[in-house]
């Protein structure tokens, strides 16, 4: 397939195309007193559009909108919803060329990352759209006889959905998808550093039938200040959020004051188990896969990658082969491998991180030093015998760097991996089916990878648990988060 560098002019056509308002009620409009505020390229740091910056008082708008709609959307028949997740995710993917490009110019990913983001998160339409279809429920008799139970599942009602700018498009599907598919109405909000990818899905939702209301979107940059008011209102009855940790605790003590619904995907703390039996190359691969997916700036990405000592050196001389070679450079540039990070905070938090280790010790096998130069770009870097008690050990990483931690015994790398309040994702690679089981129902994490550096996918369900998260996204539980059972006790 022609994978071609995109120019100038296909940056201004997209960046032109995309919407900048507020969507409320089916109407693009503008915020109040007209505030707007800037969305900047990672890639060169300049400044690519400004969009409208939502007050509390647009919130509110919004929300008025998603409470008005919900009564007649969860009345639509499952065969509607169907229909406008499949008319939205045939749009998703024809218009992938655009939306991918919209992408790495706000977020910074290569453009074949972009793509492939593009195609998973219309993944979630489609998966949810059959999910729509299957909403059961059941009756029985009552143990002692005579009465009967109905058991039926509604939707939950108006949802908040808050999403992160590492992947801005596929965690937007994620919560949309299932939402609509419950029959559930949204104030969608994107971050503040990512929103043009929400805004043209908010586009291809109305041209998809999706009616005015049901998903709202409002961008701004205080969140805090415009969220809280809409938690607190209890006219919202379910949030669902992704993003760290940190702000995952914030929101769940806000919710807590009405006792609102929450799913929570929250930050992670990877660790990449490589056993001596293991195959190298694809443990190599694997951990290709896992740590520079999307710069490292993933929530699953590879934090801690514990090798056994004996093959450590090996390991991560091939790694630091591999990791090299990658070609660093603008998300738009034909053969770019690795884009720039999110922002300079982003960046600085990495150089620090790094500087930790090597001061605790780690030996530095390739990269190690940013660029001078415009955008924030950080070079892959490999560590080698970073110290548990590096900083990096303990806390996401979000950039290019492999950390190897050389391990002795089966017993202490799964005690050292479940050492963290983190619990999203654990991978593991070793051909011992015994140990492969062992190993996988030892680690405190929601999802394992057995010899994969990747486990996302629409139709499995993601998610953590400690301090990770609270629920599951995809899968066929995904739709669950989103619905209410209800149950009607009948005597006949
Ligand atoms: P973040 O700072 O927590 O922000 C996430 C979202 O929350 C953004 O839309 C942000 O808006 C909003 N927000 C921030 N403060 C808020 C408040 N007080 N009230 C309401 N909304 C608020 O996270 P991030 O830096 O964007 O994303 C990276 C984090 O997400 C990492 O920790 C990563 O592991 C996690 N993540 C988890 C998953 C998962 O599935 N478990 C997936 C992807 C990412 P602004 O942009 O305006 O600040």
């Amino acid at each position: 397939m022609q994978n071609p560098t995109a120019g100038p002019t296909d940056a201004t056509r997209v960046l032109g195309a995309v919407p900048t308002d507020l969507l409320i009620d089916g109407e693009w409009a503008a915020a109040a007193e007209g505030a707007t505020f800037a969305v900047h390229d990672p890639a060169t740091g300049q400044e690519l559009v400004q969009v409208a910056d939502a007050s509390p008082a647009d919130g509110q708008r919004a929300l008025d909108a998603a409470v008005a709609a919900q009564r007649d959307f969860a009345a639509t028949s499952p065969r509607e919803r169907y229909d406008m997740l499949m008319k939205a995710f045939e749009l998703l993917t024809d218009r992938g060329e655009d939306l991918a490009l919209l992408m790495t110019l706000e977020m910074g990913k290569p453009l074949a990352e972009s793509r492939g983001e593009i195609g998973y998160a219309a993944e979630f339409f489609r998966h949810f759209a059959g999910e729509a279809l299957r909403i059961d429920g059941g009756y029985q008799t009552a143990p002692a006889g005579g009465a009967r139970f109905l058991v039926a599942k509604q939707p939950v009602g108006p949802c908040l959905l808050i999403t992160p700018w590492n992947f801005p498009m596929a965690m937007g599907t994620r919560k949309i998808g299932p939402a609509i598919a419950a029959g559930c109405t949204s104030v969608v909000k994107p971050a503040a550093q990512t929103p043009l990818s929400m805004l043209a899905l908010g586009e291809i939702l109305l041209e998809a039938g999706v009616p005015a209301g049901v998903v709202n979107i409002v961008t701004t940059s205080h969140a805090g200040e415009v969220m809280q008011p809409l938690i607190a209102s209890g006219r919202a009855r379910k949030l669902s959020f992704t993003g760290s940790t940190a702000v995952g605790k914030v929101l769940l003590a806000q919710c807590a004051e009405n006792v609102m619904r929450t799913s929570m995907e929250l930050g992670g703390n990877a660790p990449f188990l490589v056993f001596e039996d293991a195959d190298l190359d694809e443990a190599v691969s694997g951990a290709m896969a896992a740590k520079m997916r999307n710069m490292g700036e993933a929530c699953t990405a590879a934090n801690r990658i514990y090798v056994h000592r004996s093959i450590a050196q090996d390991f991560a001389a091939r790694l630091a082969d591999t990791m090299q070679r990658l070609r660093v450079g603008p998300g738009v540039e034909d053969g770019t491998q690795v884009g720039p990070l999110i922002d300079d905070a982003g960046r600085s938090k990495v150089v620090e991180l790094v500087a930790d280790a090597t001061d605790r010790g780690a030996r530095v096998l390739t990269g190690g030093q940013a660029p001078d130069g415009a955008g924030f770009f950080y070079p892959p870097t490999v560590l080698l015998d970073v110290p548990g008690d590096a900083r990096m050990a303990r806390e996401e990483i979000f950039g290019p760097v492999a950390s190897i931690i050389p391990f002795d015994t089966e017993e202490e790398v799964v005690a050292a991996a479940n050492d963290t309040p983190y619990g999203l994702v654990s991978y593991v690679f070793t051909n011992n089916l015994r140990r492969a089981l062992r190993v996988a129902e030892g680690l405190e994490s929601g999802m394992v990878g057995l010899n994969q550096g990747v486990v996302s996918n629409p139709a499995a369900p993601f998610g953590g648990i400690k301090e990770s998260g609270l629920g599951r996204e995809g899968g066929s539980v995904g739709i669950e988060e989103f619905l209410e059972v209800k149950y009607i006790g009948i005597s006949v």
